[in-house]
């Protein structure tokens, strides 16, 4: 399999139970399949801290704009996304095999989002709170509270998702 950013051939690395192809001796990036970043996606899985410094061929030059296609399915184009609420990380996401790749660095950045489970919660419930307290501001006294307004509706809270699928970043590759 090759590599989607850099077109180098991946090696097959098994850090714990995950399995991982990594972009050894050229840009350096990861793919996951499905569900396997999820394993290795937080410091208390010290499985991951394997994986944080593949090495790279500094020869190897990236062009983060081009679009990137699944390594799994070469017809398939990747979809970028934030991968948290945090909106700091943006991953390569294949919307067919639910594969992931992440350029260097990227990994860590993920890692230091969240120190466990219970902080992702949090952090997902506080972001879709605002949301939605915002749209129902919105929609219920769109001239008394302004755009800055949060009010805090005490009632009808929307369950917070885990994984809640992440904003679109495409704006930002283009
Ligand atoms: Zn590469
Ligand atoms: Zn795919």
């Amino acid at each position: 399999m090759n590599c989607p950013a850099c077109g180098t051939a991946m090696t097959e690395m098994t850090v714990g139970n995950v399995k991982v192809q990594a972009c050894k001796g050229g840009c350096g990036g990861l793919w996951f399949d499905e569900w396997q970043l999820g394993k290795v996606d937080q410091p208390d899985q010290s499985a991951g801290e394997a994986l944080l410094n593949i090495p790279q061929n500094p020869a190897v030059k990236v062009d983060q704009n081009q679009r990137r296609k699944c390594p799994r399915d070469r017809d398939i184009v990747m979809m970028r996304h934030f991968w948290s609420v945090k909106r700091d990380v943006v991953v390569d996401e294949c919307p067919k095999c639910e594969g992931i790749f992440l350029d260097p660095g990227e990994l860590a950045g993920i890692r230091a989002d969240y120190k466990s489970d219970a902080e992702r919660h949090q952090a997902a419930k506080a972001y879709y709170d605002e949301m939605f307290d915002k749209q129902l501001a919105g929609m219920l006294r769109p001239t008394l509270l302004g755009p800055g307004a949060r009010g805090r509706s005490g009632c009808a809270r929307r369950d917070s998702n885990p994984r809640p699928s992440a904003p679109e970043a495409d704006a930002l590759s283009n």
